[in-house]
């Protein structure tokens, strides 16, 4: 068991690095994206662009009340773009009405999005940001419907919402 348990290790770990290797070009392509416009901005520049509610929720991991935004019941087609720098992040296909007072989403759009787990209620929660200003944008549950099982659960603060 325990040599063939080393086996498959010393299988996975040439697969994982070549797998690492395919997809680094990705991120580097990403970052140069990035670097056309430059979204590492201090806090007075933020400060300047954003309301102060937004700025609270995208660069202080705010989150606002329950049922505050008529983004909860926009139900248009249309596209949600970053509220700090207008990536578009979800499309009204994928909304959905959670109960929760949020806009809520089962799907982002591809690379628009990153993750990182935080434990501000103890309990641990995946949190995600956009992946081109890192604006905070909300929390990502696995309780959603299908086809994914997810539910971003976003921010609508966070979010600008341009009908189509
Ligand atoms: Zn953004």
């Amino acid at each position: 068991m325990n040599q063939f348990f080393s086996r498959r290790t010393f299988i996975l770990i040439p697969i994982m690095s070549i797998l690492k290797f395919i997809l680094k070009p990705k991120k580097v392509l990403a970052s140069s994206l990035t670097s056309e416009e430059d979204w590492s901005l201090s806090k007075e520049e933020w400060k300047k662009k954003l309301s102060p509610e937004s700025y609270y929720i995208l660069r202080e991991e705010g989150t606002e009340r329950a049922f505050s935004s008529p983004l909860n019941n926009e139900k248009r087609k249309g596209v949600f773009y970053c509220a700090g720098c207008n990536q578009a992040l979800f499309t009204s296909d994928t909304k959905f009405d959670s109960g929760t007072g949020w806009p809520s989403f089962w799907d982002s759009i591809q690379g628009s999005v990153e993750t990182k787990v935080d434990f501000k209620l103890i309990v641990p929660r995946t949190e995600y940001h956009c992946s081109r200003c890192g604006g905070h944008q909300g929390h990502v549950f696995n309780d959603g419907p299908l086809p994914t099982g997810k539910r971003y659960c976003n921010n609508g603060l966070a979010l600008n919402f341009k009908a189509e």
